[in-house]
């Protein structure tokens, strides 16, 4: 069964910066990612890299910054209170994930100081070009339920 809109692929990925070692890779875990396809649950470079591909395909997938965490912005630069931070020790250049009003989020430390620390809100990977390894665990036809809720259920999907 090839992999287009609205069926449920489980897959693995390691992905790097082109031409430098892997940055993360779902086989740490174990477990595959599971996603609804075409619904925009990964970065659009690599929905169009899978599409049409079975199950048991490995492949290369180069995607550019654009098409995938976009590129990098300027002035998203912000000062937070030190105590938002916690025990950890903070360095520049270190990714840390903050709790915001919009759930957890990805930022990388600048500058530390004594009270307050200056992060950078873009996404670690933004303006980054990636180069994803990809298998193609399983590809099955989606439950109706499944596409009306707009996700997977069952292993590696959620639990209601
Ligand atoms: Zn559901």
């Amino acid at each position: 069964m090839k992999i287009e809109k609205d069926r449920v692929v489980s897959f693995h990925y390691s992905v790097a910066e082109t031409g430098k070692d892997a940055l993360e890779s779902s086989k740490e875990g174990g477990q595959p990612l599971v996603i609804l396809f075409g619904r925009g649950q990964i970065i659009p470079g690599l929905e169009k890299a899978m599409e049409g591909h079975e199950a048991g395909a490995t492949f290369k997938a180069a995607v550019t910054a654009g098409e995938a965490y976009g590129e990098r912005k300027d002035g998203l630069t912000q000062r937070i209170p030190k105590k938002h931070f916690g025990a950890q020790k903070l360095e520049p250049g270190m990714q840390v994930v903050l709790q915001t009003n919009f759930g957890p989020r990805a930022v990388t430390v600048e500058k530390v100081g004594m009270s307050v620390v200056d992060v950078d809100l873009n996404h670690p990977m933004a303006g980054k070009d990636l180069e994803f390894d990809i298998e193609i665990v399983e590809v099955r036809e989606a439950s109706e339920e499944e596409l009306a809720h707009g996700h997977v259920h069952g292993e590696g999907g959620h639990h209601h």
